[in-house]
This record gives C-alpha cells, structure tokens and sequence, in this order.
C-alpha cells in the first residue's frame, strides 16, 4: 500500500524535514532485523520527543496505517520487521538519559537508549544494569522491554522486567500514561510487567525507569569441559541442588567450542562433548567457597578438564567470545535460523539430544548454547541462503526442536520473543488446546 502524499506530509510537519524517509535506499535499511524475514515500510519516522510519537500514533490511527515501533532490530524471531507496511517508528532518536538517582539506585532513559550506554554509565559509579543480552551493543531499552530480553546473568537476575521500576508509554489511541514509580502520585494499577514482553503490540514505550543493582565485591569465573551432555547436566544440577545460586551458567556444545577456539582464538579444549562457563560472586570471605563448591561439582561430574579465570583479563575474554558467538555464525553457513526455546531444568541434557538428532537428520549444523539456569536454549541452525531447499529445511528443522520443547513441558521462547517467526506455532498450539479456532480467530 503506498502511502498518500497528505499522509507523508502531515508526518513531516509532526517529525520534522530531517527525521522522514521515504526513498527506497533509506527504507530498506528498516526492512528486516536479525531475523530471516523482510518487508518494506511505506514510510520511517525517527521522533525526538513524546510529543512526536503521540502525533504519529494520532495520524497513524487517523488513516488506519500499519505502525511499527523499532529500537535497533536486532529482534531474532521478525517481530521488527514490517510485513504489513506502513510506518516505522524507530526510536533511536529518543536516547537521552533522563536522571540519575544513585540514592534510589534507578535511572530514567528514554527507550532509545542502547544498553551498554546504560551499562558504562552505572559502572562508573559501582552499578550494573543486570539485564545484559549478547546484543547490548546494539539493542535499546525499549526492544530488551518490548521482548522482556534475559541475557547471561539471568539466572540470579531475572529477565528485564524485574528491573523495571515504571514506564511512560503511548497508547493506539495516543494517550500517554504513566506506570509503577513513573507515575508519581500512584493513582493506577501497575501495569508495568504487561508491557515487558508485550513485542509492541501494547503501546510505544518512550520512557523507562530502570533498578540498578550494586556490583558485586568480587567475580569468579570457572570453566570445564565434559565428555558428554549428562555429566555437564549432572554438574549444573549439582551446583544448583548446593544451594548456590550462581550468576552465571552457560553451556555450549562441540560446534561453539572449536569455532570460538579457531575464530577467536579462546583458550579450551576441543575434546570434549560440551563446555560449561560458571559464574559465581558476592563479598570476597565467600567467594573462595562459592568457587570450591562448582569445582567439586565438576570434579564429581568426571570433568575432562576444568580451570578458574586467572585475572580480570581472562574473564573479560571469555566474555566477550560468549557473547560474540553470534559473530562466529557466518564462519559456519552464509545464514542462521536462531530459536529460542525453554524447558524445565532437568530436561535440557535431552532437549540438546534431540536438537542434536534433528541437524543429523536435515544435515544442517547447529550451534547450541544455554542458559542452563533457567533451561533456555539457543540453537541455531546454519544454512545455506542462496539454496531455497536449504532454507526450507533449516525451518523444518527448527519447527521440529520448537515441538520437542513443547512436549517436554516447555515454551517456544524464552527470551527471543514470538514474533512473526513462531506466531503459527503458538497459534496452532492454542488452537490445539481448545482456545479458540481458526474460525473464531479469522472472525476476530
Ligand atoms: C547477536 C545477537 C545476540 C542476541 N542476544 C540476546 C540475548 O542474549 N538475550 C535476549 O533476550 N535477546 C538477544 N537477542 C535478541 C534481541 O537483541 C533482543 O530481543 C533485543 O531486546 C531487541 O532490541 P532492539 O532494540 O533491537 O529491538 P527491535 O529489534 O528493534 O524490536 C524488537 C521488538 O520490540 C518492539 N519495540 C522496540 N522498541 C520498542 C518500544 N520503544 N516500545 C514498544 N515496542 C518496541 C518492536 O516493535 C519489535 O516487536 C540477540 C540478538 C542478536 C542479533
């Protein structure tokens, strides 16, 4: 649908000359986020104020135009993606840090704000932002709400919307409210745990407020190697059945292992089935405790081999080649399908497996991390993207690893969102479970 000229024109009067777009160069740059899906708005809009989200929405609802927020699209399922057309309302113009109250330990940004910015900011004065996704380089406040983003250290932390105190957000019908501590007087319900989460489809979240939480005295880092899914899986239900709460428990698979070794030049060992980065802290007399508990696991666990970060350096390291998994992808296929699904705890050894078995079936590699903590999985399957056949069977195959998840008691996302990528998934989940039908659905 081409937009009319008036409507572009009432757009450039709200934004302003210079935050419109509407040459096809510049709209294609917002017609895809790290997903495998595309669509090419009619028209982006870059904001600067309130003030100009609320007259968008007011025009967009006038003239019943598809709206779309964005903050960075770097939304893995195609939740940032405008299939419908339309406008986008990309905030990254909307970045400035509002407040800074260190006595409350919270800081208010506009939702355009990119993590790390947040994450630098606090850590000069001993704080972190705990929510940290392998994406916070890129990603805005706003996208890690909409998608209720986890990141490494979620298994003490939580997921985002434990770390947000309230928000200002914009109506479909252009009003402005208020939420949790944002809203001063406290005169409503809070809603603010609805909007974590809620993929944009609530409202345009333009302000935040976000809980800072104390940097711990001291960090240690431990890392093994396991021969095989089950004693990996036995060592982290040992640590957890401890009592210790780690900050951090991640597993990654052969595949991850020697590509991190070979393209980042990480210091493992390339011998074993599965490696376990563990992540402990607190005041310094525990720690030496804490650390001796996870060794013993692993020691228990028949650990091929396992080591403690030595210094700060080598953390940093470790970190980084964590987090910059997703870097390494194009070494291993010229495209990735990343899913995202969450079992309980105990079912993550098989779900590997199985997910496993399914790239051995397809012929397709899949890179597999975890969260252990919280049983959320990241497969992510290589393929070819110039091969139609590739493609299809990187989605076949990841349909299949999203119905072992569901039949072993767990959920098609755990951080990634739904997006357009699952949305039939769920829907034919729903359906399945009697919720609705697609008739009452297509009657909607
Ligand atoms: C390399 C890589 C690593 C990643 N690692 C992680 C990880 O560790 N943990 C994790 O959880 N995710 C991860 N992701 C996924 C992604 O980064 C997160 O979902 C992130 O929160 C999206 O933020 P964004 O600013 O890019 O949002 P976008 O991709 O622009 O948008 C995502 C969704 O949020 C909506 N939205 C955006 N801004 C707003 C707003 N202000 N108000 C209302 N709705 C809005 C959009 O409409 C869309 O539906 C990763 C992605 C990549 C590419």
């Amino acid at each position: 649908m081409a937009l009319q000229r008036e409507i572009i024109n009432q757009l450039r009067l709200i934004v302003g000359e210079g935050n419109i777009f509407t040459d096809v160069f510049d709209l294609e740059a917002y017609s895809f986020d790290s997903s495998m899906y595309t669509g090419l708005p009619d028209v982006v809009v870059l904001p600067e104020s309130v003030q100009q989200v609320v007259g968008v929405v007011n025009l967009a609802g006038q003239y019943r135009v598809p709206l779309m927020a964005r903050g960075a699209g770097t939304c893995l399922s195609g939740g940032a993606v405008p299939i419908h057309g339309g406008i986008v309302l990309g905030l990254t113009k909307m970045n400035k840090v509002l407040e800074l109250d260190l006595d409350h330990e919270r800081i208010v940004v506009e939702t355009g704000t990119v993590n790390l910015a947040v994450q630098k900011l606090v850590k000069q004065h001993g704080y972190l932002f705990a929510p940290d996704p392998a994406s916070m380089k890129a990603s805005t406040i706003g996208g890690n709400i909409a998608e209720n983003a986890g990141g490494m250290h979620c298994v003490k932390y939580g997921n985002i919307r434990e770390h947000i105190l309230g928000l200002e957000v914009v109506l479909a019908n252009g009003e402005v409210i208020l939420t949790g501590e944002m809203d001063r007087e406290y005169a409503s319900p809070d809603l603010t745990s609805l909007f974590c989460g809620s993929e944009g489809t609530l409202g345009i979240i333009t302000k935040a407020m976000l809980r800072l939480t104390l940097v711990s005295e001291k960090i240690g880092t431990l890392l093994a190697v396991f021969e095989n899914l089950d004693d990996a899986g036995n060592a982290v239900s040992q640590i957890l059945a401890n009592g210790l709460l780690p900050s951090s428990l991640e597993v990654m698979n052969e595949v991850i292992t020697k590509a991190l070794i070979k393209y980042m030049n990480v210091d493992l060992s390339p011998n074993g089935e599965v490696t376990l980065l563990v992540e402990v802290e607190g005041y310094a007399v525990e720690l030496e405790a804490q650390m001796a508990i996870v060794r013993d696991s692993f020691i228990a666990n028949h650990a091929i081999t396992f080591r403690s970060a030595k210094d700060q350096a080598e953390r940093a390291k470790l970190w980084e080649a964590r987090q910059g998994i997703n870097g390494i992808f194009g070494q291993l296929g010229s495209a990735q399908l990343v899913q995202d699904p969450s079992v309980p705890v105990d079912k993550i050894g098989e779900m590997m497996r199985e997910t496993a078995k399914i790239g051995k079936k397809y012929g397709v590699i899949i890179c597999q991390t975890c969260h252990a903590g919280d049983g959320n999985l990241q497969p992510a399957i290589m393929y070819d993207a110039k091969s139609e056949k590739q493609h299809k069977m990187a989605e076949q195959a990841s349909d299949e690893i999203l119905k072992i998840a569901i039949g072993l008691g767990g959920s098609v996302s755990g951080e990634h969102g739904i997006g357009i990528e699952n949305c039939d998934l769920c829907l034919s989940s729903l359906i399945k479970q009697n919720w609705f039908s697609w008739k009452s659905l297509s009657e909607c």
